[in-house]
């Protein structure tokens, strides 16, 4: 009888609560109000040939490629950073590799890594969340291929220092380094300049969060030249789709458009720390659109902010994470409804003020 692969049939399936998401969109990290009306101008003027035709995809990347300050041959478009994990995972690991990550962090690694079967070592991070560098350098052993790192870190809003990063990269040059930058827009800083000489150092970005193109499904992976020709072996060259390489033009030109969001988020994180603050409740200062908080019954919370149309995630299943959810900032007005229904659900709650310092 036809059965999966060993390393399949063992595999945690992971279903992102997607279904009946009615409400305000603050459960997945996503832009809460949308694209660029620019791009939104450029898929109104597709035709039909666009979609006849097979996707190119280096045209777009040259173009990517300028945007970055990269060499072309540095670069991939990929169909989001999912699948920059999983060909990072096909072009590099052997079963019983060992893969590090650091947790709590974001689940696609340990899948992709499982999948390609590979062993998982999760390192805890510190106290607070914090980036447990010594401890990554330590667990660096001659089957180490893969050591992932999201930068910030979802879901603590956490970051790991280019210092760290680049200990961790010298220490493991048999290993590829991943460092995922989805939510760069956010914190600003970018391990891409500092790649030069350490050809096992990647960089991954996303259009998915700040952008707002989650739906697109696009993203970049960069990395050493010679080890990017391996990675765009094991990928389809149509894995970018037509409609999401004809925006993404349009949605870099838009800079002032990010520009924007950006500074409402930072501004609406703002706000809610200090809700949180106020009302007792332990947080973690963040580096991305997103912040985690300790509310304590974390499942009824969500029920409740649900009750007042707010979507938040319940992470308290994720390692050091209990009674904790995130909540995605947008901006201001989405920020307005949020906090209204905070105050409402903690009074619901009854979460004692003051119950809970840092
Ligand atoms: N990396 C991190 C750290 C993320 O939080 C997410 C989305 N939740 C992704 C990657 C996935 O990004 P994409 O939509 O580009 O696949």
């Amino acid at each position: 009888m036809l059965s999966p692969r060993e390393a399949v049939r063992t595999l945690p399936s992971y279903h992102p609560p997607l279904a009946g998401r009615d409400g305000l969109r603050l459960d997945f990290n996503e832009n809460t109000v949308g694209c660029s009306p620019r791009v939104l101008e450029c898929l109104r003027q597709l035709g039909p040939e666009q979609l006849a035709k097979y996707p190119e995809r280096e045209r777009v990347e040259a173009a990517v490629a300028d945007v970055l300050g990269i060499a072309a041959p540095e670069l991939l478009l990929t169909n989001g950073v999912d699948e920059a994990i999983h060909l990072l995972c096909e072009t590099y690991l052997e079963a019983g590799d060992e893969v590090l990550i650091v947790v709590p962090t974001y689940s696609m690694y340990r899948i992709y890594a499982m999948a390609a079967g590979a062993q998982v070592i999760g390192i805890p991070a510190g106290k607070d969340f914090v980036f447990p560098g010594d401890d990554v350098c330590s667990r660096i052993a001659p089957r180490t291929r893969l050591i992932a790192i999201a930068n910030p870190n979802n879901p603590t809003g956490a970051v790991a220092s280019a210092e760290d990063l680049l200990r961790i990269a010298r220490a493991a040059p048999d290993a590829a380094v991943l460092v995922d930058e989805a939510y760069f827009e956010l914190y600003g800083q970018t391990m891409l300049a500092a790649r030069d000489g350490l050809s096992n150092l990647f960089v991954a970005r996303t259009f998915s969060k700040a952008y707002g193109l989650a739906g697109l499904r696009i993203g970049v992976l960069i990395g050493d030249a010679d080890q990017m020709r391996a990675v765009r072996r094991v990928s389809s060259p149509y894995n970018v789709n037509a409609v999401a390489l004809a925006c993404l033009p349009d949605a870099l030109g838009d800079q002032a458009y990010i520009q924007q969001y950006v500074s409402e988020v930072r501004e609406s994180r703002a706000r809610l720390e200090r809700a949180l603050e106020v009302s007792g409740i332990q947080f973690w200062p963040s580096h991305a659109n997103f912040v985690l908080a300790r509310v304590g019954a974390a499942a009824s919370f969500v029920e409740h902010m649900r009750g007042h149309g707010i979507l938040v995630r319940d992470r308290s299943a994720d390692h050091g994470c209990e009674g904790c959810v995130r909540i995605t900032l947008g901006p201001r007005a989405h920020t307005d409804r949020l906090l209204t229904a905070l105050q409402k659900t903690v009074e619901e709650l009854g979460i004692v003020q003051g119950a809970s310092g840092r």
